[in-house]
């Protein structure tokens, strides 16, 4: 669960802005003296009360009772409020204001990592998705079926029946999703949908909390390439693909193909079957593509262990070029 890196990236985030809400009390403060001296010895006299406090628990007959001490502690906060109510300035105003009251920004409440860092680690995945894909506009509600009205596949059966299907499909998987939910091989023809629908699944999915990579086939083969002859780490490595709870794999084929790539899907496909991690797949290649392009041991595992998720009817870009 979650993609480690964006859980780091949550905790940087929120420790800035800790520092921000610290550092703007304190100017805060600073106006305030200069507008009113007035707030400047309040401040000394809250604090004497404190050292005051602490004394008394350990003298035997204190200057002062606890409670006499708390009330003088209280009745100068009263005023430092009424100071600022003067002033036109919230009650508040001299206190941090962090974004996180349960953690005050520091991502942890009594040692357990705050809800608030799953949600900017969610933020930050969605972010990254976002910044290597058009995963932004891409929701299952924005998944327009109407383009597929009237449309027919080459048997002549309708192809909107079969688009609501799919679209209802990812839908489901996307919120059962598991760690051990089963792989996609979502195929057909350019401009049907399959890229929207997936990186709908993967936006779903990462709302839920899991660590999901995603990456084009050319740019996964290429980074694992070189990081394989040159030692290079590039945004893919194989141990990040190892260790996502999904990963896609978008427009296989696509790629510029060499036995390298052949060998570098196979040890992917077959590294995460062993793990029992899914991996969803889109290409344009039928089975037979597949077996061409990457043989027989690539085209029996999505055989034997892939869901198989047809889109079928005319490129829908094309269509939409038209209606338009
Ligand atoms: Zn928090």
């Amino acid at each position: 669960m979650y993609n480690p890196e964006a859980i780091a990236a949550a905790f940087a985030a929120a420790r800035e802005d800790h520092s921000k809400a610290i550092a703007l009390s304190i100017e805060h403060r600073e106006l305030a003296e200069q507008k009113n001296p007035r707030f400047a010895q309040i401040a000394k006299q809250l604090s004497l009360i404190g050292a005051d406090i602490a004394k008394s628990f350990y003298s035997e007959n204190p200057a002062k009772s606890v409670e006499a001490l708390a009330a003088e502690s209280l009745r100068l906060q009263e005023e430092r409020k009424a100071l600022l109510k003067s002033m036109d300035l919230p009650e508040d105003y001299l206190e941090p204001q962090y974004s996180c009251k349960q953690c005050s920004d520091t991502g942890r409440v009594n040692g357990k990592i705050c809800s608030c860092i799953r949600r900017r680690a969610v933020d930050f995945s969605l972010e990254a998705l976002a910044a290597v894909s058009p995963s932004e506009r891409c929701s299952f509600e924005s998944f327009d079926l109407s383009y597929y009205k009237d449309m027919k596949d080459e048997n002549g059966k309708s192809v909107y029946e079969k688009a609501k299907d799919n679209l209802e499909y990812l839908k489901a998987y996307s919120e059962d999703f598991s760690e051990h939910s089963k792989s996609l091989y979502i195929f057909g023809k350019t401009g049907l949908g399959k890229t929207h629908l997936t990186l709908a699944t993967a936006n779903a999915i990462i709302r839920r909390g899991y660590h999901v990579v995603y990456g084009m086939a050319g740019m996964i083969f290429s980074d694992i390439e070189r990081e394989k002859f040159k030692s290079e780490e590039g945004k893919y490595t194989m141990q990040k693909l190892l260790e996502a709870d999904l990963l896609i794999i978008d427009d296989l084929g696509s790629e510029f193909h060499t036995s390298f790539s052949a060998s570098v899907a196979h040890n992917i496909i077959e590294s995460r079957l062993l793990a029992n991690k899914p991996i969803i797949i889109t290409t344009n290649l039928d089975l037979g593509g597949i077996h061409r392009q990457y043989g027989e041991r690539i085209a029996s595992r999505i055989i034997g262990e892939y869901v198989p998720i047809r889109f079928v009817g005319e490129d829908i870009r094309q269509l939409k070029e038209f209606m338009y």
